[in-house]
C-alpha cells in the first residue's frame, strides 16, 4: 500500500506550487474506505498565505466527504525524510489518529512509519473548547 501512496504523492509533487522555496512537497492520504486523495504544496507571494500538501489533501479529501483516515504519506524534493509541520499535525488530529509515513522519492531509505499520536501528543481538541468561556 505504502508503494502505492508513494506514487500517488510523488504525482501530486510534480504539481507542486513552489517558486519561492523551491521545495515541492507530495502528499497521499488514504481514507478509511480505501481511496487515495493527494495534495502538493502550494505557496503565494504572500508568504503565509501557503499550504502545505498534507493539510491540501485533507482538506481536499474533505471536501470529496471523506472524514476518517488511515494512513497520510508524505514525500519532499531531498534525499531526506520530511515529517508534517506543526500545523499540519493539527489539521490531520482533527479527524483522530492515523499513522504518518515518511518517505523520500528513491526509494533507496526505507520510510519511517509514525503514528500521528507520537508527532502531536495532546493536541489541541473539541474537549479544550469547553474549558473557554
Ligand atoms: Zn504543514
Amino acid at each position: 500500500m505504502d508503494e502505492e501512496l508513494l506514487t500517488a504523492a510523488l504525482e501530486a509533487q510534480q504539481n507542486a506550487y513552489a517558486p519561492y522555496s523551491g521545495f515541492a512537497v507530495g502528499a497521499a492520504l488514504l481514507t478509511a474506505d480505501g481511496q487515495i486523495i493527494t495534495g502538493c504544496n502550494v505557496e503565494n507571494a504572500s508568504y503565509p498565505l501557503a499550504c502545505c500538501a498534507e493539510r491540501n489533501a485533507v482538506y481536499r479529501a474533505v471536501a470529496q466527504g471523506h472524514r476518517q483516515f488511515v494512513r497520510i504519506l508524505v514525500v519532499g524534493p531531498g534525499p531526506a525524510l520530511i515529517s508534517p509541520c506543526g500545523g499540519c499535525r493539527q489539521v490531520l488530529a482533527e479527524f483522530g489518529d492515523l499513522d504518518v509515513v515518511m518517505a523520500e522519492r528513491t526509494g533507496t531509505q526505507e520510510p519511517k512509519v509514525v503514528p500521528l499520536h507520537d508527532l502531536l501528543p495532546m493536541a489541541f481538541d473539541r474537549k479544550d473548547l469547553s474549558h473557554g468561556v
